[in-house]
């Protein structure tokens, strides 16, 4: 496996990362009702740490006494599975949990971010790089390149068409 690969190079930030596993099972149940095995399974394949069940469990019992989560028993092939899903207050404290979380990351992630050199937003992703009089330029999308070599055409003239 590939993936497992990358990820033991990256030990020491799956290690930092995986000492969140609170705020992953809370994310991962943001992204939808859950089991304790699916949780358990998506732990795994995110950070590349094993999370047990003795550490899974008491944490989801303590989100249930908190409100957050609530816990209902459906038919799954012959055995009824415990499926976990958060509440409408487990919602509320998402949302306040990843504003949070967004305003840590923002202070890390911003000061490396690009910014678009026609409109001058940040490019969170992808964004369009072209090279324009041999030099790399970054922008947000198409249009502003396009926008920025007319900028840069109509400067270029002496005369501009008034
Ligand atoms: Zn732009």
């Amino acid at each position: 496996m590939t993936k497992e690969k990358e990820q033991s190079k990256d030990d020491e930030v799956s290690t930092i990362l995986s000492d969140f596993f609170q705020f992953y099972i809370i994310l991962l149940l943001s992204e939808g009702p859950n089991h304790g095995y699916g949780l358990i399974k998506a732990f795994k394949e995110r950070t590349g740490r094993n999370l047990s069940a003795g550490t899974l469990y008491p944490f989801l019992h303590k989100l249930q006494e908190k409100g957050i989560v609530s816990q209902t028993d459906k038919p799954v092939g012959k055995k009824p599975r415990t499926i976990y899903s958060l509440t409408r207050k487990g919602r509320k404290f998402c949302d306040r949990l990843f504003s949070r979380f967004a305003a840590i990351t923002a202070s890390a992630i911003e000061p490396r971010l690009e910014t678009c050199a026609s409109c001058g937003v940040r490019i969170y992703e992808g964004g369009y790089h072209e090279v324009i009089d041999g030099q790399e330029m970054a922008f947000c999308c198409v249009h502003c390149a396009a926008a920025y070599k007319k900028e840069g055409e109509s400067h270029n003239h002496a005369h501009h068409e008034h």
